[in-house]
């Protein structure tokens, strides 16, 4: 293989490195239990790119290394390294392009950089850290200071991916009803509202169901309320079992569930309502006073392409057909308007005389 051409940057510092000597696998995970980060060596000199690649390593890192800034990018896309210690001065791309490249690219999430130059002027280094760099070693460096940066690097690192997983969870919990895990109200509403636009704009269709447990009063009463709670989990569970994994089911209310279907029509949908009130229907709850029942009453209502409706609609034509379920005796399914409503039609202007 050809030798890549090296700079002329000094390596005084450095002690010679064997070179017959293999460089060592990945690195294990941290000491901690926490995995171990990765980190990407950036530089073209091969004695200092393979004597601070082993010296990463030794410190417990999975360890990368590439010749030049292009080659960084690419080990950067295959293998998302959290900290890349960058010389400056390669061939094909330098430090600064690479920075520039890394920045301009948003499928690509900004590492922790630690330019390592022999540049020391303050311009340099002024340009590196507006480039996206964290902090600047000066070559000749002493592998305890690069030592000190890296691990400095990491806690920053770490405190990042922290800060990220917690808001993810943040965000989980904002959208998630405690008790059944379903989503909630707030969540299943914004999602409906965005989902009934973008069916009608494409003339796709879509269908609502609004449940609603029947006689559920009478199960906090009878059983308590932390058997009512079971109740509501266990449903809430079904509910999901039997949907697709792709239809939005939520805890609409106490004990009112509401399950979005999309590219589904109406009489699809009473299907799947009839489907969902027969699995409920079946379920049997423990308790020391003997096992017990509980069904459940749809509306369902669904979006026609001569009407103009939007999610209000579409809810009060639920809710009307689920209040004519529960009218009509219970545990039963009810479907909304079928048929454009004549106040939709547009009404022929009375002629002046
Ligand atoms: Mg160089």
């Amino acid at each position: 293989m050809e030798k890549k051409p090296e700079s002329k940057e000094s390596n005084s510092r450095f002690a010679p490195f064997p070179q017959s000597e293999p460089l060592p696998p990945q690195a294990a995970p941290g000491a901690d239990g926490e995995d171990a980060l990765g980190v990407l060596v950036v530089e073209d000199n091969s004695d200092i790119r393979e004597m601070v690649t082993l010296l990463v390593s030794s410190m417990g890192y999975h360890t990368y290394s590439a010749a030049t800034g292009k080659e960084a990018l690419e080990q950067l896309r295959l293998y998302t390294p959290d900290i890349v210690l960058l010389d400056l001065m390669m061939p094909e791309m330098d430090g600064f392009e690479f920075c520039r490249a890394v920045q301009a690219d948003p499928a690509l999430t900004t590492p922790h950089i630690i330019i390592t130059s022999a540049k020391d002027a303050l311009e340099d280094k002024v340009k590196g850290l507006e480039l996206g760099a964290a902090d600047y070693l000066t070559k000749p460096f002493d592998f305890t200071e690069l030592k000190a940066r890296i691990r400095a690097g990491e806690r920053i690192v770490r405190y990042q991916k922290m800060l990220k997983e917690q808001q993810v969870l943040l965000e989980q919990l904002a959208r998630e009803d405690k008790l059944t895990g379903l989503c909630n109200r707030r969540h299943f509403e914004e999602r409906a509202h965005e989902e009934c636009l973008r069916a009608q704009r494409y003339e796709r269709p879509l269908s609502l169901l609004l449940g609603d447990l029947d006689d559920f009063k009478q199960v906090n009463d009878r059983y308590g309320h932390a058997c009512g709670d079971m109740v509501l989990r266990q449903v809430g569970q079904t509910l999901l079992l039997h949907c697709r994994s792709s239809d939005l089911v939520a805890r609409y209310g106490g004990e009112e569930f509401a399950v979005l279907l999309f590219e589904t029509e109406a009489e699809h949908a009473q299907k799947v309502a009839e489907r969902l009130c027969a699995a409920i229907r079946t379920l049997s709850f423990s308790h020391p006073s003997g096992p017990f029942h509980i069904t459940i009453s749809f509306g369902v209502a669904s979006l026609l392409l001569q009407r103009k409706q939007d999610l209000t609609t579409l809810l009060e034509e639920a809710d009307k057909a689920l209040y004519a379920a529960k009218h009509k005796g219970r545990n039963r399914v009810e479907r909304g308007l079928d048929e454009p409503s004549p106040e939709t039609t547009p009404a022929v202007p009375a002629e002046k005389t």
